[in-house]
């Protein structure tokens, strides 16, 4: 019987479908300065972001087959030696995709109503100034009818796409190594609706959009810069659910301020965890702590993805 060690846990519906594939899955936390000699005696190690798999692991457990990671990042396992020691290393990036694309639309329905700022005013001077507030929030937008220029279309651009277009949204979307993609959206009591979107070229996409939303991975150097924020609509409102920094936070604050973009969100951020207190005071930005994957139905896909790529590769082996 092949044996899984589940270092930093592993939902309960992952864990059932490994074992009633036969396998043996121990969820014990063993401290790391234990796995070397702990991994001894397993075939498989999943983590998430908590334990480290170095190079030093892989080399005291010759009889590890597989390393798998519960989510995406893989910054804590020697990922690059793990496999020129032939040993098969697997991570979940379709998990999250639909739970980042509604934090997505969370932000974007709270931007377009000043959430972010009611909610922050509301309990100072909710009582004492609830006109003034009333007012001050009463020029809102509804997303209906608005353009979303998606930049990035892998999955999350296109989970993206799917509730934009459910809300009735206009999609642009650009992306150099995705011509097209189909998005099938599900309607309850009605035939699933499927919608070709045609990706268009970057400058379109600034140029034409009255939201824009980013899910490309991250670079060396941010992909929207002042030269490209002046290139979009007046007004308009960003969202960086992708990676910290892909949108340049100075010339981010400094649209703000002039009013080019009228609202920003942020869910990451280049200097996490300690975000720049410019972004945090900044009345016009919704703001999330790198929470875009953080709901109960992705950390349980995520369990049931790593099982089913588990079972996979063990079959593969006999
Ligand atoms: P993905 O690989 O499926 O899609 C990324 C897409 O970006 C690809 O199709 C790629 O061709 C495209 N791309 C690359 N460079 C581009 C460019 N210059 N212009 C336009 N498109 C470009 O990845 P994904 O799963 O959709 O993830 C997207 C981002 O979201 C990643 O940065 C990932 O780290 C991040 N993410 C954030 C959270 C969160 O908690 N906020 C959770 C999961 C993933």
């Amino acid at each position: 019987m092949k044996r899984i060690l589940a270092n930093d846990g592993i939902t309960k519906g992952g864990q059932e479908a490994l074992e009633a594939a036969g396998f043996e899955v121990i969820t014990e936390n063993v401290p790391q300065e234990e796995l070397n000699e702990a991994l001894k005696n397993y075939d498989a190690v999943l983590v998430r972001s908590a334990t480290m798999v170095r190079k030093e692991t892989i080399d005291a457990c010759p009889n590890i087959r597989l390393i798998g990671r519960g989510g995406v990042g893989m910054d804590n396992i020697d990922v690059d030696y793990a496999k020129s020691k032939g040993v098969e290393v697997i991570n979940t990036p379709a998990a999250s995709s639909a739970s980042v694309g509604e934090l997505v639309f969370a932000h974007l329905f709270s931007m377009a109503r000043f959430l972010q700022d009611s909610n922050r005013n509301m309990p100072l001077t909710g009582d004492s100034d609830f006109k003034g507030l009333k007012k001050k929030y009463s020029a809102g937008t509804e997303l209906r009818g608005k353009t979303l220029g998606i930049i990035g279309f892998g999955r999350i651009g296109q989970a993206s796409a799917k509730i934009a277009l459910g809300v009735g949204m206009k999609v642009l979307a650009t992306d150099p190594y995705i011509s097209d993609a189909t998005i099938d959206i599900e309607i309850e009591g009605a035939d699933t609706v499927s919608v070709k979107i045609n990706t268009i070229d970057f400058d379109s996409v600034l140029k034409n959009s009255d939201f824009i939303t980013v899910h490309v991975p991250g670079g060396e150097s941010p992909l929207l810069n002042k030269k490209e924020i002046e290139m979009m609509k007046d007004r308009v409102g960003l969202v960086n659910a992708a990676r910290g920094g892909v949108i340049n936070e100075v010339d981010l604050v400094d649209a703000l301020q002039s009013g080019k973009v009228a609202y920003a969100a942020l869910d990451v951020y280049e200097n996490e965890p300690t975000p720049a207190v410019q972004l945090l005071m900044n009345e016009n930005i919704s703001l999330t702590p790198h929470i875009g994957a953080a709901t109960l139905e992705a950390q349980d896909r995520i369990g049931q993805e790593l099982a089913e790529k588990i079972i996979t590769f063990f079959e593969g082996q006999n």
